[in-house]
């Protein structure tokens, strides 16, 4: 019988699986994935910032545990040959009411125990050229950015060379405590479980009684690349984030290979596996999610209206620019037309009340745990997250 059995071989599920090895090696850890390959959705499907955490409110898991997963990411990321690129990212204001938002950024950074700091216009002309702002700006030297698929791949294969199986094309068609049952090995008992299925964790930890006041929203992050020559756009450029809603707004990225890309957009998703066109379009879940919208659009929490109306004009790739342009004012349709691969957001919705669930949300008991809201920056916690995690599953 496994000691555990992780369903989900996502960055979270993988790091799971890897940090439980760590600390008990010679244990029997067997991780089922629906798919054929590793990083099928979310994980292989992000922008591949390493973010430094300083977003995050102080007393949430989230500020707790990305200063750390960014540094032991870009520790892993040295060790397995898995190339990073230390960019460092600015956060810029489009208007002078911005800056107090900008400042509540640069406290929350030095709360969390993040290097930061205000810079000023000249400062900003000096780390990123291309970049404008009004007055000041934010500097994050340790925001970095990595492959997203090749860092899932290289824990894949520390999973495995720890003694872990890590199952593919094996999907979890029915769990409870104690057992699981795939398509790869039919009905197993497992010591413990970890539910780390991303888009489907709210289902998966329904089957165990847990997470029953969730429901996931799927938001989809669209992205555009530049026709730039690779090192044009030395930083990754951020716009102050409104923070009623829990996405960061449109931005530019600067990929591991020294492209611009733009994206990714937060657009409501009809459902989970959503990534355009009408493949994998499951009806019973695109009723699931338009269910759940009467509650999210009343919401007190957020400017779900607003949300909706900033978002969808977004399919329109110059919309979508001329956006982007607002930060870094080169950026033009004509050389942003390359399509990235699209992205789904596993947002998690609390019904009763319509709040969108801002930090990592993690329920269980002795025998299984549920990875629920394994939102941004999961992918750059994740190896803290799973550090975490596994202390508080054996003590
Ligand atoms: C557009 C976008 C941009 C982002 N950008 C960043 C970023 O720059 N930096 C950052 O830190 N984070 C970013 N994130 C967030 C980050 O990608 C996620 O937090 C992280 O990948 C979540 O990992 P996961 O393992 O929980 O989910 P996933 O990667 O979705 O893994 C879940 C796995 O579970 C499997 N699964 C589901 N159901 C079953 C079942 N029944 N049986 C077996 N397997 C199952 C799926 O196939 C999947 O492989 C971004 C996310 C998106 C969508």
């Amino acid at each position: 019988m496994p000691d555990l059995v992780v369903i989900g071989g996502g960055v979270v599920g993988l790091a799971l699986a890897d940090a439980w090895l760590a600390r008990s090696p010679g244990d029997d850890v067997v991780v089922y994935d629906k798919e054929p390959h590793v990083a099928a959705h979310a994980s292989g499907r992000n922008s591949g910032v390493l973010h430094a955490g300083f977003y995050y409110a102080p007393d949430s898991l989230k500020a707790q545990l990305t200063r750390r997963g960014n540094q032991m990411l870009r520790e892993f990321c040295h060790e397995h040959d898995v190339p990073i690129r230390e960019t460092g990212k600015v956060v810029v204001t489009t208007s002078a009411e911005q800056i107090p938002a900008l400042e509540t950024l640069v406290e929350r950074g030095h709360a969390n125990g993040v290097e930061v700091e205000v810079i000023d216009e000249q400062q900003l002309a000096e780390l990123e050229p291309l970049a404008r702002t009004v007055d000041k700006a934010l500097w994050s030297p340790n925001t970095a950015v990595a492959g997203s698929v090749a860092v899932v791949e290289a824990l894949a294969q520390r999973v495995r060379d720890r003694g872990g199986r890590v199952v593919l094309g094996s999907e979890v068609t029915g769990a409870g405590p104690g057992w699981v049952m795939s398509v790869g090995d039919g009905r197993v008992s497992a010591g413990h479980i970890i539910n780390a299925a991303g888009l489907y964790a709210d289902t998966v930890a329904h089957w165990f009684g847990f997470g029953l006041q969730y429901r996931m929203l799927p938001f989809k992050g669209l992205y555009w690349y530049g026709n730039w020559e690779p090192g044009r756009l030395q930083r990754h450029v951020y716009p102050v984030p409104d923070a009623r809603n829990p996405f960061l707004g449109v931005h530019l990225t600067v990929t591991v290979d020294g492209r611009a890309k733009i994206g990714p957009t937060a657009i409501p998703a009809l459902w989970r596996e959503d990534y355009g066109g009408v493949d994998g379009l499951k009806a019973s879940e695109v009723w699931d999610v338009v269910r759940s919208y009467p509650r999210f659009l009343t919401s007190k929490h957020h400017d779900v209206p607003g949300l909706i109306r900033g978002e969808l004009p977004k399919y329109s790739r110059s919309y979508l620019v001329n956006q982007a342009s607002a930060l870094v004012p080169s950026v033009t349709p004509a050389d942003f037309a390359e399509r990235g691969k699209p992205g789904v957001r596993a947002q998690l919705l609390h019904v009763p009340s319509g709040k969108l669930e801002m930090d990592f949300v993690v329920e269980g008991d002795e025998q299984s745990t549920h990875m629920l809201n394994a939102v941004s920056p999961a992918w750059t916690s994740s190896l803290a997250v799973a550090e975490h995690v596994i202390d508080q599953i054996r003590g």
